[in-house]
């Protein structure tokens, strides 16, 4: 064991040791003219202790058996030095003689006890006088306990013992408040953090906590753990309103249906959703929600979406619009024939499967040349509105269809429709069109305009297509009109 000695700045001279096995080392102190002698003492970080005496044989003899015993010890030879070093560096306790020129302990305990810094420092006076006034000043001016000498070194240890283990404890409990404060500081760095990144997010940030029934272990409700502002104010709601809040189940439901039986799936599977939501209150708002599992619950984003979504439904509207126009005859405001064509195609491959019959009327007004000629291209225009309209009035069921097949011809497609079915509607037809009366002086037929239908109906089947039925129409209202017009024709073959 090796005691080193150190001649420090604040002329105190520090005595610790090394693990080296070397015994009996003499310490010289150039400074004091006093010398140490240690022998091995194992460094157990013990304490420091501060040795003040004038009289440097006392601190060897006291400071050898106390390095021996494991402290670390400084000595100094006069109060004003004891006051210097202390300053500089404090001890876990001090031994103070009493009796030393200039300043005597008493003054030096009084000292220290003056100054706020260094009054903690536990001091136990050591001196040769036994006399009670003498212990009453050493306790009086600060003095914790007073070794008198000669002394035994199982007493100075006794007595230097339990003010150590205080400070000893005390500076644990230091460190550990110390580092609490840290823990805390960091704590409280890292909540400010999140709360300006939840405060200032554009984005509706929450995250929920699974309540579960005890028996059953399912989750029953959801518990609001952090909410920002966004989505308190997107559900209209203050944010002490839904933090540590449940009762999350009924409130989703006014919502979306299945939205918290969604959100369940999500804690208990593991797999994220996104959707888009809408939100009604005064106004209609759209987010875009996404949740994922975290912990035994879940976090959510909402992104409001509502400006795309009014974008995307103008768009949608548009479509439809133009959809419509794709599909509506411009003049007469009935289908047209491309949307007629598309209908037959449908009916004939659904009918198909039903093995259903398809009825098709073709109907075609007689002499419209020779009107057009006589009233004029506009008054035809007005004419061909009138019948359309009248048409469109005599189909009922929602698959029945009326378009304007071209010129001054129109259809109207029956699905399901036996041909009797389409006969009664020709007859219709031909009724209200009767009751229009629209008059026709040039006609050959009658003196209002008339109409001829050619009928047919088929089961369709998907080895022929839907020509075959309108060809069949167009035969019948042919023989129709061969037959003297202003009349329906049913085309024979059914097959
Ligand atoms: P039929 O009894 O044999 O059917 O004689 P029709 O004169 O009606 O037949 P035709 O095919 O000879 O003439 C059809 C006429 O329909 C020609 C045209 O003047 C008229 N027409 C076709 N489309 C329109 C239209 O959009 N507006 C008007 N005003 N007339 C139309
Ligand atoms: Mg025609
Ligand atoms: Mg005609």
């Amino acid at each position: 064991m090796t005691i080193k000695l150190q001649n420090n700045s604040d002329n105190s001279i520090v005595l610790s040791t090394n693990p080296a096995p070397q015994k009996d080392i003499v310490l010289k102190s150039p400074d004091f003219g006093f010398s140490m002698t240690a022998d091995a003492a194992p460094y157990t970080g013990k304490g420091t202790i501060l040795l003040v005496d004038d009289i440097p044989e006392n601190l060897q003899l006291l400071g050898d058996i106390l390095i021996r015993l494991g402290y670390t010890v400084r000595s100094v030879t006069s109060g004003k030095m004891a006051l210097k070093t202390v300053r500089v560096k404090q001890p876990d306790i001090i031994l103070l003689d009493i009796k030393m020129p200039e300043m005597d302990g008493y003054q030096v305990c009084e000292a220290l006890k003056a100054e706020p810094e260094l009054q903690h420092i536990p001091v136990i006076f050591i001196s040769a006088l036994d006399d009670v006034l003498d212990k009453v000043k050493a306790f009086s001016c600060g003095g914790i306990d007073y070794i008198t000498k000669p002394f035994q070194v199982e007493e100075v240890v006794a007595r230097i013992e339990g003010p150590l283990t205080i400070q000893r404890q005390q500076r644990q409990l230091h460190e550990e408040v110390k580092k609490r404060r840290e823990a805390e500081e960091v704590l409280y760095q890292s909540r400010s953090l999140l709360a300006s990144v939840l405060n200032s997010s554009l984005n509706g940030i929450a995250a929920m906590q699974a309540v579960r029934r005890p028996a059953t272990g399912n989750i029953e409700d959801f518990r609001c753990l952090v909410v920002n502002p966004v989505i308190a104010r997107a559900l209209n709601r203050d944010r002490e309103e839904l933090v540590g809040k449940m009762g999350f189940k009924r409130f989703l439901h006014q919502f979306e249906i299945d939205l918290f039986e969604q959100f369940v799936a999500v804690v208990e599977t593991g797999e994220p959703i996104a959707q888009d939501l809408c939100l009604q209150g005064q106004d209609t708002f759209w987010y875009h929600l996404t949740a994922v599992k975290l912990g035994d619950g879940f976090a959510v984003t909402l992104q409001d979406i509502t400006d795309r979504k009014s974008i995307e439904v103008k768009l949608q509207q548009a479509n439809q619009k133009l959809e419509e126009l794709a599909n509506l005859d411009g003049l007469t405001q009935i289908a047209n024939r491309r949307c007629f064509d598309q209908r037959i195609q449908a009916e004939w491959l659904r009918l198909s499967r039903e093995q259903q019959p398809l009825s098709l009327i073709i109907l075609d007004i007689d002499a419209f040349k020779a009107y057009n000629d006589f009233y004029g291209h506009l008054a035809g225009d007005d004419s061909l509105r009138l019948i359309a309209q009248a048409i469109a009035q005599t189909v009922k069921r929602p698959a029945d269809m009326v378009a304007r097949f071209g010129g001054e011809e129109f259809v109207i497609l029956l699905p399901a429709t036996d041909s009797e079915g389409a006969i009664k509607v020709a007859e219709d037809v031909q009724s209200l069109i009767a009751e229009l009366a629209i008059p026709h002086k040039q006609s050959p037929i009658s003196e209002m305009i008339t109409v001829s239908l050619g009928i047919a109906t088929l089961i369709p089947d998907t080895d022929r297509n839907s020509n075959l039925l309108i060809g069949r129409a167009d035969e019948a209202l042919y023989q129709a009109k061969d037959g003297g017009r202003n009349r329906y024709i049913v085309a024979s073959s059914t097959n």
